[in-house]
């Protein structure tokens, strides 16, 4: 089964979710496709056994053939490509690697390079198999570390549990594509429900069972869980904000790990989440 945990924004305790739920599943793969910001292994401290490039095609211009026919900057819709100086240029942050200007191109003056855009670490932590991608300083998108990140995830392990990145952009969608259930975590604040509401739009589109995890819950109103309510969204857990777990949450420790009652609280959401989808009882579309 593959479970992905999404937020609205970063912050909200994705990862602090996606861990605690690794760990308390004893057999599972965590795979951060936070590209961007990867922190799981901060908590899961994975012994490192490979790590893997994420390359991209990039498109190089053999400029003893280009003839200057702009073929190429006309065709290429995400303006990645100019004429400037009587020689085409390549913004190589911008190109999309789709391979059509190479076919465009009437004098075979466009190749392929490979271009390094991350990287992907596989370690063990425990029997929590461990994938982080990291996305290079600089890069634009980190959506084909996510690809190589989720191919062959389900044969790999029994629970896969991707720990997508913040937002509802492209680089989410291709995270959470392909998985059986979505766990939306939410902060309880008005803006918190905004942002729940906008992932809560994006697991609606593409008709996956979702529920949904209140986090930093204070005794006060929750507009979050007002929102679930209103929305008939199962809430599969909720966990109160502390002072102690907020300290050991800075320290790296994985609180399941340190105190039987998380370990409890989630090995019922992961339990709950199982039934729902063996049951066909999640909130959906
Ligand atoms: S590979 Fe695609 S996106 Fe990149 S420069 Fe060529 S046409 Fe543009
Ligand atoms: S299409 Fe080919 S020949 Fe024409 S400008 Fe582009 S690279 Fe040069």
């Amino acid at each position: 089964m593959k479970i992905a945990l999404l937020s609205g924004k970063g912050g909200t305790g994705k990862t602090f979710v996606s861990v605690n739920m690794a760990f308390v599943a004893e057999k599972a793969m965590y795979i951060d496709c936070d590209v961007e910001e990867p922190n799981g292994h901060l908590f899961l401290k994975p012994q490192i056994e490979a790590v893997e490039e994420v390359k991209v095609a990039m498109p190089k211009i053999d400029h003893e053939k280009c003839t200057g026919c702009r073929k190429c900057v006309e065709f290429c819709r995400f303006n990645a490509l100019a004429y400037v100086n009587n020689a085409v240029k390549v913004f190589e942050d911008v190109c999309h690697s789709c391979g059509g200007c190479m076919l465009v191109c009437p004098e075979n003056a466009i190749v392929e390079k490979d271009k390094t855009i991350g990287k992907i670490e596989k370690g063990r932590s425990g029997e929590v198999s461990v994938k982080t991608g990291i996305l290079n300083m600089g890069e634009a998108s980190g959506v084909p570390i996510v690809k190589q990140l989720i191919e062959n995830v389900s044969i790999e392990e029994a629970l896969s549990i991707i720990d997508a990145p913040p937002g509802s952009a492209c680089i989410v969608m291709e995270a959470i594509k392909d998985v059986d259930y979505c766990v939306l975590v939410a902060e309880p604040t008005i803006f918190g429900t905004q942002n729940l509401s906008m992932v809560h739009e994006l697991v609606k589109l593409f008709d996956i069972p979702y529920g949904v995890v209140l986090n930093k819950c204070l005794d006060d109103e929750n507009p979050a869980e007002k929102y679930c309510e209103e929305n008939e969204i199962h809430v599969i857990g909720k966990v109160m904000y502390s002072h102690d777990l907020a300290l050991l949450s800075s320290q790296g420790e994985i609180v399941s790990r340190v105190d039987s009652s998380y370990y409890a609280k989630f090995k019922t959401m992961l339990e709950r989440i199982f039934e729902e989808v063996h049951h066909g009882t999640t909130s959906r579309a």
